[in-house]
């Protein structure tokens, strides 16, 4: 599959990994917005926040655990940190992995850009 992030799931692309078990990921951003920034996805390949059906459910779950984890081990759990996903053109998505965004280590705005 022509898929950058199923590349980098399967060691095809370098990434700096954080966290890694059956069924999650979580990598550093190549190119970071705030001090920290990293990326949790699951292995299964899905496209958008539009295509995940209900047997995801305990997958998707998985992501804003581990990104609490990561967030607790990068030190910015206590002042604070955003998760986002983006979703097709309109929502700004790039890859068409899903993948929730994890910034941190800055004070954040809103509404955002
Ligand atoms: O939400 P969106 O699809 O725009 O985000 C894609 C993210 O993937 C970007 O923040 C980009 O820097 C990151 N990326 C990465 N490693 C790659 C390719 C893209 O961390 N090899």
């Amino acid at each position: 599959m022509d898929c950058l992030f199923c590349k980098l799931i399967n060691r095809e692309i370098p990434a700096t990994i954080l966290y890694e078990d059956d069924d999650v990921i979580a990598f550093e951003d190549i190119m970071p917005q705030a001090p920290v920034h990293f990326l949790v996805i699951p292995k299964k390949h899905i496209s958008t926040l539009n295509d995940i059906s209900e047997e995801d459910a305990p997958v998707i779950g998985k992501l804003p655990i581990v990104a609490a984890k990561v967030a607790k081990e990068k030190g910015v759990s206590d002042d604070g940190f955003r998760v986002t996903m983006n979703c097709n053109e309109m929502g700004g998505q790039t890859v068409y992995h899903i993948h929730m965004h994890v910034l941190g280590g800055r004070q954040m705005t809103w509404p955002p850009g």
